[in-house]
């Protein structure tokens, strides 16, 4: 090769790393959102609205990347790479969202007196920011800078925070009293609230179906109300001023995330989540149920089976030279099968010999609507004398959703553990903590079943014999029966 071709060569590649440089930056950029689950149960759909499918759910605390946003719903991408949309009521963002007010300067030396008996003091002008602290009616407090609904204030202490502009309120200053007004008046109109009731509402750009449409908003999503008229609704949307039917969005009093904010003496402790109150989340169809009707219970009675291996990859290979992927799977089909008996709903990861990578099963039963995740495994070691039963599970101290689940876990391990050693007889080894990826980042209560050594003769004897996988398959259904039945599921 020639210098001068080598030349222009280096320049071509040198191009092309810049331009793959510049392209990764562009990409981290757009990914830099980060936000956390508020409600209790969240779900995932396909797209931004309830009318989409719905593909998985988050537990609170759950972390996601946000990577867009369209009106009321998020698209989020989590860790396992499932990704899909949520409403944004129930997501904290930790970077200050966009649609932050404008913040005014405040002549120096602006006074204010909280006027609410307790008030919130947050790290943000926002109900999505952190509590920092709380301000009692009297107090006085230093006024630096204003929005149209938050105050940025000092306190005596020096601490300083936002609190919301209703609740406090300027202290008439003689040189400039004009300025000194942290807010500018807002009628009592402008702090209501609606939520669209109906599934799919127009919205118009006047107070009649005559009107052009300007959009459509889903059951669920919350405007601020400006002014009814006709039956009609004045909101303001994320695309400006839209009228809609009164009949099909309900008048939220008082509105959640003012209310909030001020303390009712006969409840001195802070809610800690304005939307979710009670654990609940009020969206009628953003919560986890099959019906209309909002659903007590803290799941469904829905099982993921993972029977362990398959298609490529054998597993444990027995002595004798059973496929430990044959046996699991074997001791799966008929768990469903007793399941199903059962009134117990089964999903399955494989039910077949197919291969199917680890983290597709997490994939699977994360996008899945079941509440728990059973991974199904024969052991194998190489010490031949080695044999008995043990199940696993895992609490990965990282994702608050799983420390959140942590006793439920635990218990779903010792059930099925309980179940298998008085029902097969065989040496009891124990629930066990490991970090198996199936256990770790299914984001339901996942555990992993060894339910004997495929290493030990005897036990690989036993795990093909028609009888001891029968009677595996109905202690781990009693198991999960168990379980369900302690949780009131079922
Ligand atoms: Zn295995």
């Amino acid at each position: 090769m020639s210098t001068m071709s080598f030349n222009s060569l280096r320049k071509i590649l040198l191009l092309i790393v810049s331009i793959v440089v510049c392209w990764s930056f562009l990409v981290i950029e757009t990914q830099a959102s980060t936000g956390t689950v508020t409600g209790s149960v969240l779900n995932i759909r396909d797209g931004p609205g309830t009318q989409y499918a719905k593909k998985g759910s988050l537990l609170k605390g759950a972390s996601v990347t946000i990577t867009e946003s369209r009106g009321s719903w998020l698209k989020i991408k989590l860790n396992s790479g499932l990704a899909g949309w949520v409403h944004v009521d129930y997501i904290k963002t930790s970077t200050p969202s966009t649609s932050t007010p404008a913040v005014s300067s405040v002549s120096q030396g602006a006074t204010g007196t909280v006027t609410g008996s307790v008030v919130n003091v947050r790290e943000g002008p926002g109900t999505q920011y952190n509590k920092k602290g709380s301000v009692a009616k009297g107090q006085k407090v230093k006024i630096n800078a204003a929005s149209s609904s938050w105050v940025n204030i000092t306190l005596g202490n020096g601490v300083v925070g936002w609190i919301s502009a209703q609740y406090v309120k300027a202290d008439p200053v003689a040189e400039n009293p004009v300025n000194n007004e942290p807010t500018p008046a807002s009628s009592n109109d402008s702090s209501s609230k609606i939520e669209v009731t109906g599934s799919i509402v127009n919205l118009r750009e006047g107070p009649g179906t005559h009107y052009l449409t300007r959009g459509q908003v889903s059951k669920g999503d919350q405007l601020d109300l400006m002014e009814e008229q006709n039956g009609w609704y004045k909101v303001q949307t994320s695309r400006g001023i839209a009228w809609l039917a009164g009949g099909l969005a309900r008048v939220l009093t008082p509105p959640s995330a003012i209310a909030e904010e001020i303390q009712s003496p006969a409840n001195p402790v802070p809610v800690e989540d304005p939307i979710t109150p009670t654990g609940e989340i009020p969206l009628p169809g953003e919560i986890n149920s099959n019906s209309e009707t909002p659903s007590k219970l803290p799941g469904i009675a829905r099982v993921m089976l993972d029977p362990g291996h398959g298609g490529q990859d054998p597993g444990a290979i027995g002595i004798t030279g059973s496929y430990e992927k044959d046996v699991n799977l074997t001791i799966a089909n008929k768990t469903a099968q007793l399941l199903r008996n059962s009134g117990v709903d089964v999903l399955m990861t494989r039910s077949d010999d197919r291969y199917i990578t680890l983290n597709g099963r997490v994939d699977i039963a994360n996008a899945s609507d079941a509440s728990i995740f059973v991974s199904i495994h024969s052991n194998s070691t190489t010490n031949r004398e080695t044999n008995g039963t043990m199940v696993f599970y895992y609490v990965d101290q990282n994702i608050p959703a799983a420390v959140a689940q942590a006793s439920e876990r635990e218990q779903l391990a010792r059930i099925i553990q309980n179940n298998l050693v008085r029902s097969l007889g065989r040496a009891d080894k124990g629930v066990r903590q490991n970090n198996y990826v199936v256990i770790r980042y299914t984001e339901i209560p996942a555990i992993l079943v060894e339910t004997a050594y495929l290493s030990n003769l005897e036990e690989e004897m036993l795990l093909n014999d028609i009888a001891f996988q029968d009677r595996a398959a109905q202690a781990i259904t009693n198991g999960i029966i168990e379980y369900f039945t302690s949780k009131g599921i079922l």
